[in-house]
């Protein structure tokens, strides 16, 4: 494995190529590094490669790991601004560091969860950007809201005041054909086209979070706007 910094430059070049192939500018897609099992070296290996954003799956994992790098940033000579995503499953009673902690929510598949994460967004800070997660290929065992219910959640969903809604997150489950992954990536694009042009959002859904190590190329291709991307930056996980 070679050094996160060299793992990284060859991500960002990666995106650079599919964004260049598909006539997009690069700067329309955000790398989001996934930094779960990791220690907060690694995290910091990267920061010092110039990347700022970071997704994490487990509510504790992340929390203390926020705390570690907000230590580790404090003593900087100029402390880096990070930002802290939460992808995982979100479960009832652990929104509350959720809501306290993260400055994203990508996970968020039903109304309960949203209200109580608005409800627990301290008030002084920013408002929690969320994407709602949908389950585009309708996997069974999987998270996300259904396509078809997605407009009623996000119209719900925009209402709450201590979020804002920001785009769709998908999962999709791994395909090696890339006909078909590229298929479904853009059933989820064309999906956020859709709840766009429904006229009934308060502003323009501008977030498509979609794609990993393994797809981020096809995800580009199909519109994605910010890529989840762990095992080709930091490794393989030994745990999932
Ligand atoms: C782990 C994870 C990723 C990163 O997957 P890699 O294949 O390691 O790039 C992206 N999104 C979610 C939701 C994940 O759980």
């Amino acid at each position: 494995m070679a050094p996160i910094a060299t793992q990284l430059e060859q991500v960002r070049k990666r995106i650079d190529k599919a964004c260049e192939s598909a006539g997009r500018d690069p700067r329309s897609v955000t790398l989001l590094a996934v930094s779960k099992t990791f220690g907060p070296e690694a995290v910091i290996a990267a920061v010092q490669a110039g990347q700022l954003a970071f997704g994490e799956n487990y509510v504790q994992e992340g929390v203390d790991k926020i705390a570690a790098l907000a230590d580790w940033a404090a003593a900087q000579p100029v402390p880096p601004a990070l930002q802290w995503h939460c992808i995982g499953p979100l479960q009832s009673n652990k929104s509350r560091p959720v809501a306290e902690h993260f400055h994203w929510v990508h996970s968020v598949d039903r109304l309960k969860i949203a209200q109580r994460l608005s409800q627990q967004r301290p008030p002084e800070l920013a408002p929690l950007q969320v994407c709602l997660q949908v389950n585009i290929d309708g996997g069974p065992n999987k998270s996300g809201v259904a396509p078809a219910d997605a407009l009623a959640l996000a119209l719900a969903v925009q209402d709450l005041p201590g979020l804002v809604l920001r785009g769709l997150m998908t999962l999709p489950e791994p395909s090696e054909d890339a006909a078909q992954m590229l298929a479904v990536h853009k059933q989820a694009r064309e999906l956020l086209d859709r709840l766009n042009a429904s006229g009934r959002l308060y502003q323009p859904l501008d977030t498509l979070s979609m794609g990993m190590s393994a797809d981020l190329d096809l995800a580009v291709a199909a519109g994605s706007t910010m890529v989840r991307v762990g095992t080709a930056i930091f490794g393989d996980r030994t745990r999932a």
